[in-house]
C-alpha cells in the first residue's frame, strides 16, 4: 500500500501539489470559519422604484478571514456545497438574517422583508420548510417577513419537486422570488405553475439598458409577462441613473443596485434606513 501511496504522489506535478494543497487548506479553513463565527451578512436595500423608498433587503453573506481578509460569496459558496457545509452554514445565514431583522422591527426600524439566497443543496432538503418554519418561530419573525430566492435553474432542475417545495414554503407566508432570471433556458409555461411572488431580473441585462435595445426589449418583456402574471419584478446590478430612469419608463417595481447603495454590515445598513433610506 505504501508503495501505490508513494507512486501516486509522484504522478501529480508539483504545481498541482500545490492547488490540490491549497485546496485543501481552503475546505479546512472553510470548516472551522463556521464553528469560529467568521461569517457575516452584509445587507443590500431594495428600493421601491416609484417612491425611492427602501423597502426590503438582501442578506448576503460574508467570510471575514483572518489570513485571506473578506472573503467574498462566489470564491466559498461553490466550495461549502461540495463539502456539504452549505447545510449549517445555509442555516445559519437564515437564522441570522431573521434574528437581525426581528432585533431590528424590535428596536423600532422600519419594518421590512428581508432576502435570503437559498444553494440547490437546501431546497432539495425535503425538509426545508418545517425547518423554516422553526426559524421564523424561534426568532419571532412573522413568514410575511422573509423572503427566500431562488434562481431559475434550481426551481427548473425538477419542476415538479419545485412546484411541490415552493407550495409549501409560499403557503406559510412566505415569498418567493425568482433570482437571476432570464439567465436560464426555462419554458415561460413554468411560471404559471409556481407560487411566486417575483421576478428578479438579472444584472446582466440592466448593464446595457440604455444603450443596448435588444437588453431593452427583453426587460420590457419580461416586465410585461410579469406583471400580466400578478408578479412584480425587481432589477439587479442598477448603477447608474440613466438605467434607474429607463427601468421607471419600463414600469419596473423595485431596484437593487450600487446606484442606491452596496451592501452594507449591519449597523451601517441601520444608518441607512433610520436616515430615511
Ligand atoms: P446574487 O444573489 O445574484 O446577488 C447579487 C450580487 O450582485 C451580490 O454579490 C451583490 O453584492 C452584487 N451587486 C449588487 N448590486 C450591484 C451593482 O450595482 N453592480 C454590481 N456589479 N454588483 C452588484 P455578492 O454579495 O458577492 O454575492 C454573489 C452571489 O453569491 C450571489 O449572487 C448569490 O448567488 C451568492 N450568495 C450570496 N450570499 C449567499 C448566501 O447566503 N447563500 C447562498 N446560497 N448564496 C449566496
Ligand atoms: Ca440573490
Ligand atoms: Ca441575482
Ligand atoms: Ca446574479
Amino acid at each position: 500500500a505504501k508503495k501505490v501511496g508513494r507512486a501516486n504522489h509522484q504522478f501529480f506535478a508539483p504545481a498541482m501539489n500545490a492547488a490540490a494543497g491549497a485546496r485543501l487548506a481552503l475546505e479546512r479553513a472553510l470548516r472551522l470559519a463556521l464553528e469560529n463565527q467568521q461569517f457575516e451578512l452584509h445587507y443590500q436595500p431594495k428600493v421601491d422604484v416609484a417612491s425611492g423608498a427602501v423597502v426590503a433587503m438582501e442578506a448576503l453573506v460574508r467570510w471575514r478571514c483572518p489570513q485571506r481578509g473578506m472573503v467574498p460569496p462566489n470564491d466559498f459558496i461553490g466550495v461549502a456545497e461540495e463539502i456539504g457545509l452549505i447545510i449549517p452554514l445555509g442555516a445559519w445565514v437564515l437564522r441570522e438574517a431573521c434574528r437581525q431583522n426581528r432585533a431590528w422591527q424590535l428596536a423600532g426600524m422600519a419594518q421590512l422583508r428581508v432576502a435570503v439566497n437559498l444553494s440547490a443543496y437546501q431546497f432539495r432538503q425535503k425538509d426545508l420548510p418545517e425547518f423554516v418554519a422553526g426559524v421564523l418561530r424561534d426568532t419571532g419573525m412573522d413568514a410575511s417577513c422573509l423572503e427566500l430566492e431562488v434562481t431559475e435553474s434550481v426551481v427548473m432542475h425538477n419542476p415538479a419537486d419545485a412546484a411541490r417545495m415552493l407550495d409549501r414554503l409560499h403557503g406559510q407566508g412566505i415569498h418567493i422570488s425568482v433570482d437571476d432570471f432570464g439567465t436560464g433556458y426555462s419554458s415561460l409555461s413554468y411560471l404559471k405553475q409556481f407560487r411566486l411572488d417575483t421576478l428578479k431580473i438579472d444584472r446582466s441585462f440592466v448593464r446595457d439598458i440604455s444603450s443596448d435595445a435588444d437588453d431593452a426589449a427583453i426587460v420590457r418583456s419580461v416586465i410585461a409577462l410579469a406583471h400580466s402574471l400578478r408578479l412584480k419584478v425587481i432589477a439587479e446590478g442598477v448603477e447608474t441613473d440613466a438605467q434607474l430612469a429607463y427601468l421607471r419608463e419600463l414600469g419596473c417595481d423595485q431596484y437593487q443596485g450600487y446606484l442606491r447603495s452596496k451592501p452594507l454590515p449591519a449597523h451601517e445598513f441601520e444608518a441607512l434606513v433610520r436616515a430615511g433610506g
